[in-house]
């Protein structure tokens, strides 16, 4: 549904209308800027009680005339669309993604999608309490609250889970509710299959130094994720089902300074996976599971982040899996060469110092690009419950131990 409201704006009295797609957030929260001089505005709706209520505007005032033939301004908070459609006055965004979702899904028609295209908008709410619960079990697990915690996850996936399977077990559940199976079990049994002695000395050191910290890792960057998740969501659809980024894609909203550092953080996460995905590596190539080709996992956990993920490039899964992985934005954020021009939205970085090269990247592209990060460093919480589960069955071997 899209809802039509004219308005003037307070600094120029320019008069147009913005054109909203109503989504399935209570909250609906947008900023922008006027179609004439681009003076910044808010706009945030109340839908909690299943209407279109007006919370709050600033920058601009509601117009009481007609407005029938009016500029208009497209604001979404469900998609990307490109900035012509964005002006477009009969653009309905809505059915093209419907249609895009039939294809993606394989399925026939509208009809056979309906059900699911209306549950999938109101997942929306459902994805933000599900990570509300796994959060909270996992803050209170480290307060030493197990009973808690358990019940918080057996509250999300059903009696006993919290207590046979734990917080791993959740979190890979919810990666696979929200992304869907990113094929890690075949890969560790691969792994494993290949040469489990060598498995075993990996699990051992991956138990002792790496488990907990990367745990952690995870659920700050993921809880990090959702808390902004209103300014991640327009790019959230094309994430989660998967999809290119798409062409010429823009969003209206204008929040990049609360996402700003997200990506960096990120990326330093996904470094530190690497090192665990690397050992995997390893054992596969028929080594010993810390030793690359000319060095060994110590010092290349201590190596250049931006060369981690060469060593994978002759390992398709691996490499799809790390596909973003941008050491050039990463170092343009953290170093703070990095400029957001507001009035088109983008992005400009450079990934050196004395570097004169600039790259440019509409926000739109860098929401994209936190989201699949996210989706990447989210996958990795199936290898963690994948490798404890493996500890946890081998933990109840019936003969006799060497000790
Ligand atoms: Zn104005």
């Amino acid at each position: 549904m899209i809802s039509r409201l004219p308005v003037v704006c307070s600094t120029c009295n320019d008069v147009f209308a913005l054109r909203v797609q109503i989504g399935h957030l209570d909250k609906q929260e947008h900023k922008f800027k006027c179609l004439r001089c681009k003076e910044p505005m808010t706009l945030v709706l109340d839908l909690s009680e299943g209407v279109v209520e007006i919370e709050s505007f600033s920058g601009l005032s509601i117009y009481d005339g007609d407005g029938a033939s009016l500029e208009t301004l497209f604001l979404s908070s469900d998609f990307i669309v490109n900035e012509e459609d964005s002006r477009n006055p009969f653009f309905f965004p809505s059915i093209r993604e419907v249609n895009s979702l039939i294809k993606d899904r394989g399925l026939a028609d509208f009809d056979s999608i309906g059900g699911k295209f209306i549950s999938y908008r109101d997942e929306t709410n459902i994805i933000l309490d599900f990570w509300g619960s796994i959060s909270s079990a996992y803050r209170l697990y480290g307060v030493g609250e197990y009973f808690l915690s358990s019940r918080k996850i057996e509250g999300v996936l059903g009696n006993d889970s919290g207590r046979k399977k734990g917080i791993d077990y959740a979190l890979c559940c919810f990666h696979k509710e929200v992304y869907g199976d990113s094929g890690w079990y075949d890969f560790v049994k691969k792994t494993y299959d290949k040469n489990s002695v060598n498995f075993r000395k990996f699990l051992c050191w991956y138990s002792e130094f790496i488990k907990k910290e990367r745990m952690d890792g995870i659920f700050s960057i993921l809880n990090e994720y959702f808390k902004n998740f209103k300014y991640h969501r327009e790019a959230f659809i094309y994430v989660k089902n998967s999809r290119e980024f798409p062409e010429n894609g823009f969003v209206t909203s204008d929040f990049f300074d609360d996402i700003s550092k997200y990506y960096a953080s990120a990326f330093e996460e996904r470094s530190k996976q690497l090192v665990v995905l690397t050992a995997f590596n390893n054992i596969l190539n028929g080594r010993d599971f810390d030793s690359l080709e000319n060095i060994d996992l110590y010092k290349y956990s201590k190596s250049d982040a931006a060369k981690k993920r060469n060593n994978l490039v002759n390992n398709d899964f691996l490499y799809n899996e790390t596909s973003e992985y941008d050491s050039k934005l990463r170092n343009a954020i953290y170093h703070g060469w990095i400029r957001h021009d507001t009035n088109k939205n983008s992005l400009m970085y450079k990934s050196s110092e004395g570097s004169s090269d600039f790259f440019n990247l509409s926000v739109a592209e860098y929401i994209f690009k936190c989201g699949v990060i996210t989706r990447q460093i989210s996958g990795f919480g199936c290898v963690v419950f994948y490798l404890n589960d493996i500890m946890r069955k081998n933990a109840y071997v019936l003969k006799d131990l060497d000790f």
